[in-house]
């Protein structure tokens, strides 16, 4: 199994099975309804989880929740309560995607003990100053700055502007508490609050230890907060992660305002009117490297797709013989290519070999078991044959209309009819 590396820029080999593989992947800020571009790295994560767990490793997925951060503080009401909410959310809207839950989804706020503890020991390394009640970690001290990003340490450019920093390139580890602001804890440095990279950095640590194999998050991540985390956890002689996965960005094809979902284009809304056999769907639909488009458009196509599928397993065919599970084992061992995994279904669902269909879906949480339409539209089913026999085609068409009150639809087959869920 192979995976690209942001940090090596290339692909690379994980380790054989049993693993461990050790997952980190940056989870959301939570002030409101999260963005369907938060569901990427989050599908990413419980998709390798399923997949490498099914290749027979150990596998452990954590995925954070940043509860205190600028906009959280911004938002109305007490902050701990816009936190509290929007966590709450977050977890119904994720847990409706029915994949399961990641192994562990740990709080910043809760942690802040550690955090300050770490920070500690980052400024008796001299790898970190306080002024003023803030502390800075100071990127001259480590030569190869930059080295995710891709930058020359020399040329990074400034973070969090502050004339009382030793180099404009130095990020905040603890904010010191500012007038109006409700979530501050005691520190050596005075009452504040950890900076968002290092919470990420001792997250990870608590949970996984010094060392863990996968790093994940949006591609966006990639500077300033994954080289921060990457830094201040080298500062302290850590590992920290092998490999890092950067996931490419939901784009809008130029859309202002989807016709579908108006401007509310939460994980929530998308759910709610599209479904999650559909969301999920359109996510497998391009590779977790590149940008998605995210448009009505790309969304009927993956309305569509899970149709054919659903339509296959109910149409429940003879099989013909075509290819086996080792194609679909292929396209997601080399790099977790989605676009080719699907494309071995959609040769499944031609081919109706439908065991493997099922079993392929179910790795994406799509699996299924049709439903036996109830007698009721069986009847109604049969009734339509009779009606079709002997040529009462206005019948038939009002018996297809009562059959669809009731959600399904009656498809003509060589071999007859079959009911599927509208
Ligand atoms: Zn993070």
């Amino acid at each position: 199994m192979r995976l690209y590396s942001t940090l090596s820029r290339r692909l690379e080999e994980l380790p054989a099975p049993p693993g461990p593989i050790r997952m980190y992947f940056c989870g959301p800020t939570v002030y409101q309804r999260a963005h369907i571009g938060n569901a990427r790295p989050f599908l990413l994560g419980m998709w390798l989880r399923n997949w490498l767990r099914h290749r027979g490793y150990e596998v452990t997925l954590v995925h954070n929740i940043t509860d205190v951060d600028d906009k959280i503080l911004a938002a109305p009401g007490p902050s701990a309560e816009v936190a509290a909410r929007a966590t709450e959310w977050y977890l119904q809207d994720i847990g409706d995607f029915k994949l399961g839950l990641p192994d562990a989804l740990p709080k910043a706020t809760e942690t802040v003990p550690q955090i300050v503890s770490f920070i500690e020991r980052l400024v008796e390394g001299g790898h970190a100053y306080a002024v003023e009640g803030d502390v800075y970690f100071r990127v001259v001290r480590d030569p190869e700055y930059g080295r995710l990003s891709g930058q020359r340490p020399d040329q990074v450019e400034e973070q969090e502007p502050n004339p009382l920093k030793e180099d404009p390139r130095d990020f905040a580890l603890w904010k010191s508490n500012k007038p109006g602001e409700d979530l501050a804890w005691d520190s050596p440095w005075g009452r504040g609050r950890p900076g968002w990279h290092i919470e990420c950095s001792v997250m990870a640590e608590e949970e996984l230890g010094q060392e863990f194999e996968i790093h994940g998050g949006g591609l966006d991540l990639v500077f300033p907060h994954h080289e921060n985390e990457l830094a201040q956890s080298s500062a302290l002689g850590h590992r920290f992660a092998h490999i890092w996965t950067h996931n490419g960005m939901l784009e809008f094809g130029g859309e202002k305002m989807s016709k579908s979902l108006g401007n509310d284009v939460s994980i929530r809304n998308v759910l709610d009117t599209w479904g999650r056999e559909v969301a999920l769907l359109f996510f497998m639909t391009a590779h977790w490297r590149k940008p998605i488009d995210f448009t009505d458009a790309t969304l009927e196509q993956a309305k569509a797709q899970w149709q054919s599928f659903s339509q296959a397993i109910y149409e429940n065919k003879p099989a013909r013989p075509t290819v086996g599970w080792e194609a679909f084992e292929a396209a997601l061992d080399d790099d977790f290519n989605t676009p080719e995994a699907l494309a071995v279904l959609h040769e499944w669902r031609r081919a109706s070999e439908l065991e493997l269909l099922n079993r392929g879906l179910g790795i994406f949480g799509l699996g299924f078991v049709p439903d036996t339409p109830p007698e009721e539209v069986q009847a109604l089913a049969r009734e339509r044959a009779e009606a079709r026999a002997q040529s009462n085609w206005q019948r038939s068409d009002e018996l297809r209309e009562e059959i669809a009150a009731l959600g399904w639809v009656v498809q003509d087959g060589a071999d007859g009819w079959t009911l599927v869920p509208t």
